[in-house]
């Protein structure tokens, strides 16, 4: 009889579909956070980037790791640095075949770090840019609902992933009817009754879940006050599976599964 491995006990196979491994809060010790994700059974990754160097950055990192795989693009945050010319270097770096997707792009009227026409500038070059390279777009919306569906209504592109959803559910069915996926992180773990009834809501084979580590730790105790990093993302596995009525495997499987036909990994 093989011997069972304490490792992964229950053998899931989990999809984190956003994280941010090139943070620096990474360098000191990634080969660890990896091995622990690995235990935690997540055996596939999508490390999103924030801006051109960190693009170049995510595409070496990948070639480190099977089961990485990466976005290029650049954060509604770092928008008041974008150049037209970054589309250029941004589309040469798509030809790399760990690059999955464009982004994490949107915008973010609630921190408001770039200006709103910047921000507003590189999310239409960034869709045109997906559309182009007929990749997926990983979108950051936060407090710009509305001005972010007449974006992408205007522009016609409705592929990829609403990340760490945290929005009402107005944008919620917009973007499953035009077939977008959603993606939940550890805020849903924190209980608001609202995004519990929206993750509810929405058809099964378009929910994903991610841990947008380093930042949003879920709130257990186990892990409270300490860096976010993928293999807790059994927490939100976990949390779904309870509200959704349905297993963690059953809930790892369909979140897997989702996340490999989204990002169009064979
Ligand atoms: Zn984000
Ligand atoms: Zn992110």
């Amino acid at each position: 009889m093989p011997r069972k491995s304490k490792e992964n006990p229950d053998s899931l196979l989990i999809f984190d579909s956003h994280c941010h491994l090139t943070d620096f809060q990474f360098a000191p010790d990634l080969n660890a956070v990896m091995r622990r994700a690995q235990q935690a059974g997540v055996r596939e990754i999508l490390t999103v980037s924030m801006n051109i160097p960190d693009s170049k950055e995510t595409i070496e990192l990948c070639q480190k790791f099977s089961g990485l795989y990466c976005s290029v693009g650049i954060h509604p945050h770092e928008a008041d640095n974008f150049r037209s010319i970054d589309i250029q270097m941004l589309k040469d770096l798509c030809i790399e075949p760990q690059v999955k997707a464009i982004g994490e792009t949107g915008l973010d009227f609630f921190r408001e770090f770039s200006t709103k026409a910047n921000q507003e500038t590189a999310f239409r070059a960034q869709i045109e840019l997906a559309k182009m390279m007929n990749l997926p777009l990983i979108i950051h919306i936060r407090d710009a609902a509305f001005a972010a569906m007449a974006i992408l209504e205007e522009h016609n592109y409705f592929k990829g992933i609403l990340h760490c959803f945290s929005d009402g559910r107005k944008l919620a069915e917009w973007a499953v009817e035009k077939g977008f996926y959603i993606s939940f992180s550890g805020n849903l773990t924190f209980g608001e009754k609202r995004l519990v009834e929206i993750a509810r809501s929405i058809p099964v084979d378009r929910i994903l879940i991610e841990t947008d580590a380093p930042y949003l730790i879920p709130r257990t105790e186990l892990v409270v006050g300490k860096r976010n990093e993928p293999s807790y993302i059994r927490v939100t596995l976990n949390y779904l599976a309870e509200i959704l009525n349905l297993t963690p495997k059953e809930i790892a499987t369909i979140t897997r599964d989702n996340a490999r036909r989204c990002l169009q990994i064979a």
